[in-house]
């Protein structure tokens, strides 16, 4: 079953068909098009795939200017890279952003850029740079994980998963997170992630493209203030990129985590989002993914500054279908015939590819290997085929020293 294939069966895509009733929608309160239609014009034209470095960041930081933006540094890696805490807007509501606390997890800290660029702009959406600047007191940290970040990595160089270091903070990076909170008390923060491009928006065949949590505070999921508020807004978000995205928003499993910092920020009295960025069809960098940040980001905080949040109701945030993990594959070849032991029978082979890094993890070549075996009707694959009357067969590789064929030249290929 680990055993890789080493290219690419011959592949169509098939449409799928969408099932189930989808659940009912509040009304819009902010308009986002202006955003979505003019991301280009404030995308950062440096970033440009999905593997960036701290060193990349830095003098984009360093031309933010002043005094709209505010830059301080708040300490440093474990490896000696500064973390940034920008600043900007005079408002009384405090909104806190950090990205990238997983090294591998960037989309958001792409959009982050990208509103930077978008508050030093001056066009027909004025009014709603005045609004976010005089109502919000805006701060950020992008690329929390810096360390990670340069080996694209979730973890730090500690191989600390910062996002259970909530309590013991023994990496830098939490302490500074935890520092720059509470010199703060943010009455809102955003938590801004990646998720697996593996699950799916609840029984939906379409992948969980953004995913929403107003994580727990305690084990009894309680709701108070701080997190019916987060809920709200996230209601608010889902109305917004449904829009775009149809049928691909879900919510993350809100079981209570004591040692993520999500959970506890909204403890310490700070209404919290968790976005995650899964997967989108045909968006392999995330760049679309990236502009429904942008989008989602800066219509969250005109929500928050026009405070029509609260006219959501929770019941919309329950609607939100949750996380299916595990239900896509990058390919599903239905009802292919294999053989064992001289025997032909009928399964479905789904496969998946990994990343495999090159260059100092800068780029990547996909490696693709069987990932299950059997009935796979509740499965679906971002591209499906049916490959009626033909049975797979191991790819040949006819260059020896090849790094990924190698172990599989000289065994024989079994769909196990
Ligand atoms: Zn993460």
């Amino acid at each position: 079953m680990q055993q890789f294939i080493s290219v690419w069966v011959l592949v169509l895509g098939i449409a799928a068909s969408s099932c189930g009733q989808a659940p009912p929608l509040p009304p819009l309160s902010v308009n986002a098009d202006p955003l979505y239609k003019n991301h280009p014009q404030y995308r950062e034209g440096t970033l440009t795939t999905k593997r960036f470095k701290h060193e990349e960041i830095v003098p984009l930081i360093a031309k933010l200017p002043a005094p709209l933006f505010q830059v301080q540094t708040v300490g440093k890696s474990m490896e000696g890279r500064t973390i940034y805490h920008i600043k900007t807007g005079n408002g009384p509501v405090t909104v806190l952003l950090w990205s990238q606390m997983h090294g591998d997890e960037s989309t958001a800290t792409m959009a982050l850029f990208d509103i930077f660029n978008f508050l030093q702009r001056s066009d027909e959406l004025n009014p709603l740079r005045e609004l976010l600047l005089t109502r919000l007191n805006i701060h950020f940290i992008p690329m929390l994980n810096p360390d990670g970040a340069e080996r694209f990595t979730r973890r730090n160089v500690q191989d600390i998963d910062i996002n259970r270091d909530a309590q013991r903070l023994v990496t830098p990076e939490g302490q500074i997170l935890k520092r720059v909170r509470d010199s703060l008390s943010a009455q809102w923060g955003f938590n801004l992630h990646d998720q697996s491009r593996y699950y799916a928006a609840g029984t939906n065949p379409k992948t969980a493209s953004i995913s929403f949590l107003a994580p727990a505070y305690n084990v009894e999921k309680e709701i108070n203030d701080v997190r019916g508020n987060a809920m709200r807004l996230i209601a608010m978000m889902n109305r917004t990129l449904q829009q775009y995205i149809p049928e691909r928003v879900a919510r993350y499993d809100d079981t209570h985590e004591p040692r993520a910092f999500g959970d506890n920020i909204q403890k310490w009295g700070t209404s919290t989002i968790l976005i995650e960025s899964g997967g989108l069809p045909n968006d392999p960098e995330k760049q679309e993914l990236r502009r429904l940040n942008f989008v989602s980001i800066l219509t969250a905080l005109e929500g928050i500054a026009q405070e029509v949040y609260s006219q959501y109701d929770f019941t919309f945030y329950d609607a939100l279908p949750f996380n299916e993990s595990n239900a896509f594959h990058d390919l599903i070849l239905r009802e292919t015939e294999v053989q064992r032991n001289g025997r032909w029978y009928k399964v479905d082979l789904a496969f998946r590819r990994d990343e495999v890094p090159v260059n100092n993890f800068r780029y990547y070549y996909y490696r693709g290997s069987i990932s299950e075996v059997g009935d796979l009707s509740t499965s679906f694959g971002y591209e499906e085929f049916r490959p009626k009357g033909t049975a797979p067969s191991p790819a040949k590789c006819i260059q020896r020293s090849c790094p990924m064929c190698r172990n599989s030249l000289s065994s024989t290929w079994r769909p196990y």
